[in-house]
């Protein structure tokens, strides 16, 4: 027996963490400061924490209540029905739970270049096909509705992440409008807002209710439900919670009711559900959060001796020269920073936002590193 031809298939490369880089270099993990993934500089929610040690009895039950509790509260959030709220095994989750919905064999995403691997890897194993659009650094890596349209063919899903990652741009939300009417009736528009609480951008979740009608046989403007636009969050950015695994998409009313035909059964675990309602209620270590971040992105824009990229998330890009050296000298140095040549971009290396001592820290070894 053998698997399934998965020589397309492309194995996703995480940012290395402090027990492996130290261990590697025989030092005390103690030394390291580990700003490669994007991850939250103050830990999880002590809400959560909390939520957590009181569950852990209660461990042997299938989470059924507190799937329903969270889904609930997430719903409220965002003024959506509970069925339109897809809770998932993380944001990778729920990407795999819209292409199960979606994709026949052979269908197309169209996926941002540089960009999130794990559209691509999740689509082909749902035996979809890739295709690309260029998010490129000599332009900026502008994001407009022009530069997805031009690269746009009919695509059953198009992804649009916003913030960007690696590069911390956004869409202003009328180009994500304009993608959605411009493209096919059964073309998905993903809105991945892994970042979106970092951001001052309003969320498209606006996009998934009713819209003008664009249709022009249409003799005076008209709102009209739309079915083709959703929306990716997740708790591992800005709630603290990646190592637990929780993330959800929301989607269209119209067909909401096909997760339950998609779904793993009991998608997010207990621990993920107690925590994740826990996480929410507590808004202050998101406020937190997110502060800190805009100080130290800016912070980092303002004194690396380097060229940088205006970025809305919780991470910085910056263009080093060269990536792979850089980021092993500031291994060397104690700072794991993520080198982007995984991504394409063998200059650039993304720093992520860390406390205000490890901000410093890392602008003041990064531009000693540079200046050697
Ligand atoms: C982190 C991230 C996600 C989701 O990650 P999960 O940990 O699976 O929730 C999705 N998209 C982008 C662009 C990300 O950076």
């Amino acid at each position: 027996m053998r698997p399934r031809d998965l020589s397309d298939h492309v194995e996703y490369r995480a940012g290395r963490g402090i027990e492996e880089v130290a261990r590697e270099l025989g030092r005390d993990p103690e030394e390291f400061v580990k700003l490669a993934s994007n991850e939250n500089m103050f830990g999880p929610s002590p809400a959560a924490t909390e939520a957590i040690e009181a569950s852990a009895d209660e461990v042997h039950h299938y989470p059924t209540a507190d799937h329903q509790d969270l889904t609930a509260a997430l719903a409220e959030q965002w003024g959506v029905t509970d069925e339109q709220v897809w809770l998932a095994n993380g944001g990778d989750g729920a990407l795999d739970y819209l292409h199960r919905a979606t994709l026949e064999p052979g269908d197309d995403v169209l996926v941002p270049t540089p960009g999130f691997s794990y559209y691509g890897m999740s689509a082909r194993f749902h035996h979809g096909d890739v295709s690309e659009y260029d998010v490129s650094k000599p332009d900026g890596f502008e994001l407009s509705d022009e530069r997805v349209l031009d690269a746009y063919d009919g695509e059953r899903v198009v992804y649009l992440t916003s913030p960007h990652n690696p590069s911390g741009g956004r869409f202003a939300l009328d180009d994500v409008e304009r993608i959605a009417d411009e493209t096919a009736e059964e073309t998905l528009v993903v809105v991945d807002e892994a970042y979106g609480e970092f951001t001052e951008a309003p969320s498209a979740v606006s996009l998934l209710g009713e819209r003008d009608d664009v249709d022009e046989s249409h003799s005076s403007a008209s709102r009209a439900p739309r079915d083709d636009v959703a929306v990716l969050r997740t708790f591992s950015k800005a709630y603290g919670l990646a190592g637990l695994r929780l993330g959800y998409a929301l989607v269209p009313e119209a067909w909401a009711d096909a997760y339950a035909r998609v779904n793993t059964p009991f998608a997010a675990s207990f621990l993920a559900c107690r925590a994740g309602l826990a996480a929410l209620e507590d808004g202050a270590h998101v406020e937190r959060t997110v502060d800190t971040a805009r100080w130290s992105r800016d912070y980092m824009a303002e004194h690396v001796a380097a060229p940088t990229y205006e970025s809305h998330g919780n991470f910085l890009l910056v263009d080093v020269g060269d990536a792979t050296a850089v980021a092993e000298a500031m291994r060397e140095r104690g700072v794991i920073v993520r080198d982007c040549s995984s991504f394409g971009l063998p200059e650039c290396v993304r720093i992520t936002c860390g406390t205000k001592a490890e901000t410093k820290r890392a602008v003041r070894e990064l531009n000693e590193v540079i200046g050697e």
